[in-house]
């Protein structure tokens, strides 16, 4: 059997992800224990390990219960203070999941929070895929809670130096929110006005716009544009000033998303 990905849903827009082979899984980011617990039962998977990208309560508050109910190992973020965590990891360390066809590389993407890590790598069908916790949203990126624009400009050119083809695994639905603010910046941009017509029609499905990638946002998501000349015009007509540098675009378009009702 090929391996599954799986967004399993929880409290009002998370996702959980759940990769899954020939009964064993491996979850990133339970925020929940039940979820999971649920889909573990009714596949009847034995759950291999639980993987964090960082501390905050709707990523990490399903872990000791998972980890007692299953005794999976939890891998986390070096740095951060989390409810459990059995192998601490930062960028440049591997981890393999052999029994679910895993193989991930650790990226640090400081900037949501401080010691926020991302999870790259395989599936055993050989695409590559990333778990990117709360850093980088379909047409959107985290807010900057513990870092600084310059610190989550920097991560995301990680995020988005990964094979075009990678399948974006981010940790909410906020897809269509972020949309409606991305054609506020860019009107003009064709490829980002056919998502906004695709993404509303799987939502009105009840389907997830997710797993994104990396193609998919470099055309569409303003935070991986702040080269594109009308996405720093945007920027500075939004400011009402010129913009001099990547980082001045990026913290510009930070602030309008954060006032953007
Ligand atoms: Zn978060």
């Amino acid at each position: 059997m090929t391996t599954e990905l799986i967004p399993v849903p929880a409290f009002a827009d998370n996702y959980i992800w759940l990769v899954c082979k020939d009964g064993h899984a491996v979850v990133v980011d339970p925020g929940q224990a039940a979820p999971i617990e649920a889909v573990l039962k009714q596949r009847q998977l034995v759950l291999d390990a639980i993987l964090l990208t960082h501390h905050h309560a709707d990523h990490v508050g399903g872990v000791l219960a998972l980890q007692q109910r299953t005794g999976a190992p939890v891998y986390g973020p070096a740095s951060e203070r989390l409810p459990a965590c059995d192998h601490r990891l930062q960028e440049g360390d591997t981890v393999q999941f052999p029994n679910v066809g895993l193989q991930l590389g650790i990226l640090d993407v400081p900037g949501h929070t401080a010691g926020h890590i991302a999870y790259h790598g395989t599936l055993s069908t050989g695409k590559p895929v990333l778990f990117c916790g709360d850093t980088l949203f379909a047409a959107g990126c985290g807010r900057l809670f513990e870092g600084t624009p310059a610190q989550m400009l920097d991560s995301l050119g990680k995020l988005r130096a990964l094979p075009a083809n990678t399948l974006v695994c981010c940790a909410h639905e906020y897809t269509l929110a972020n949309l409606r603010w991305a054609l506020q910046v860019e009107p003009g941009n064709l490829v980002l006005q056919q998502r906004w017509e695709a993404d509303s029609q799987l939502r009105s499905d009840g389907m997830p716009t997710l797993p994104s990638n990396i193609a998919l946002e470099l055309d569409t998501n303003p935070f991986l544009r702040v080269s594109q000349t009308s996405v720093a015009k945007a920027a500075a007509s939004y400011a009402g000033t010129g913009l001099e540098t990547p980082v001045d675009i990026f913290a510009c378009l930070r602030e309008w998303k954060n006032n953007f009702k």
